[in-house]
């Protein structure tokens, strides 16, 4: 992967100039990427005597609170004393990571940074299609994570061996949840040899992964099993999959935020599945999940069908209709893809 040269001296202008305040922004339901590259980050900017406050918009899911630092970032829906708030008005720099337009982060956050700060903003991201607004932008959909992306920042302005144990321990998770545990179509040779060097820090790796995917609560695997044995319908000669819980099933099982995670990929386990969905319900929404194998474009799908995007093979949007109609509209929307030859 290729950083631009010119970003990473804009960069350099903006990060090595004194001490300044700066915010490290992540996005709404923060997953093991959004909290990794903004932990490493953070700290790759206090080494240079910057003081870092890291936001997200809501609590990061149960599994990932032994991540070292998570305790310091604020969670902006908890956030009483209005810390959020304050660290936005003095910030001097803001850092969006992860996620590529302001309008992915839930109001009031996103009007706070749309507007209550003249501090420059610098996207890090891996989504696609991101708006022009931000002052400089590392805006790569190819990487596999944003975790990756950091590690690149930081090995490009610092060099690899700047690279701390506890950056590599949080980096290592963002790569590792992003790409399935590296088996999604994003690896290349160059992530290797960026995981190489973060191995070599002494990380345990096998504790990582035990902490992130064996750290489940018995009413996740109860609500997993229940949802593929019952809930999971298949349509065009069992390519296509798609599954829904309602608050009342999730009620039921124990429901923590983070239980459903993964759930979406599990279709994609038969093989001749092609595309996979999940629906489901929280107070306000519908949150849809999509996930599909090789050609077939679930980011398209989403920004076509459900009003939001990702990537190709990994993508998520809303539905403010009710789950028997946002399933209709869904099964409408994959006779259409398929006529179009999209599927
Ligand atoms: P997940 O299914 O894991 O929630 O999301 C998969 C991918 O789709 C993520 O990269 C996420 O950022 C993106 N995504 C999920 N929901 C939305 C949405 O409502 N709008 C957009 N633009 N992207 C979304
Ligand atoms: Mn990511």
């Amino acid at each position: 992967m290729n950083i631009s040269q010119e970003n990473i001296l804009a960069l350099r202008g903006l990060v090595e100039c004194g001490p300044r305040n700066v915010v490290v922004l992540s996005h709404t339901n923060p997953d093991g990427d959004a909290i990794g590259s903004s932990l490493a980050w953070a700290e790759a900017l206090r080494a240079k005597g910057h003081s870092v406050t890291c936001i997200v918009p809501n609590r990061f899911p149960y599994y990932l609170e032994w991540m070292t630092g998570v305790e310091e970032m604020v969670i902006f829906k908890d956030d009483k004393q209005q810390r959020a708030a304050k660290a936005v008005r003095e910030a001097e720099l803001i850092f969006c990571l992860d996620f590529h337009s302001l309008q992915r982060l839930d109001a009031p956050l996103s009007e706070l940074i749309a507007t209550n700060t003249t501090a420059k903003r610098v996207l890090i991201d891996h989504h696609l299609n991101p708006p022009q607004e931000f002052d400089v932008m590392f805006s790569h959909p190819e990487a596999s994570s944003t975790s990756y992306l950091i590690y690149k920042v930081v090995e490009a302005l610092w060099g690899a061996e700047s690279v701390t144990a506890r950056q590599a321990e949080v980096l290592y998770v963002g790569m590792m949840t992003d790409t399935g545990n590296f088996s999604f179509s994003t690896l290349t040779p160059d992530l290797y040899q960026s995981l190489a060097v973060l191995c070599a820090t002494g990380i345990n790796i096998p504790q990582i992964y035990n902490n992130v995917y064996n750290s489940f609560t018995e009413g996740r695997a109860r609500l997993f099993g229940y949802t593929i044995n019952r809930k999971m319908r298949t349509l065009r000669k069992g390519t296509v999959a798609h599954m829904s819980l309602t608050e009342e099933e999730m009620r039921r099982f124990w429901f923590q935020q983070g239980d459903s995670e993964g759930f979406v990929n599990y279709p994609l386990t038969i093989k001749k599945m092609r595309m996979s969905a999940i629906f489901i319900e929280h107070k306000e929404f519908i949150r849809v999940s999509l996930r599909s194998r090789g050609e077939v474009d679930v980011n398209l799908f989403a920004s076509r069908y459900f009003n939001g995007g990702g990537h190709k093979n990994a993508a998520g949007g809303k539905s403010f209709v009710s789950m028997a109609e946002t399933i209709a509209h869904f099964e409408r929307a994959v006779d259409e893809f398929a006529k179009e030859g999209l599927l």
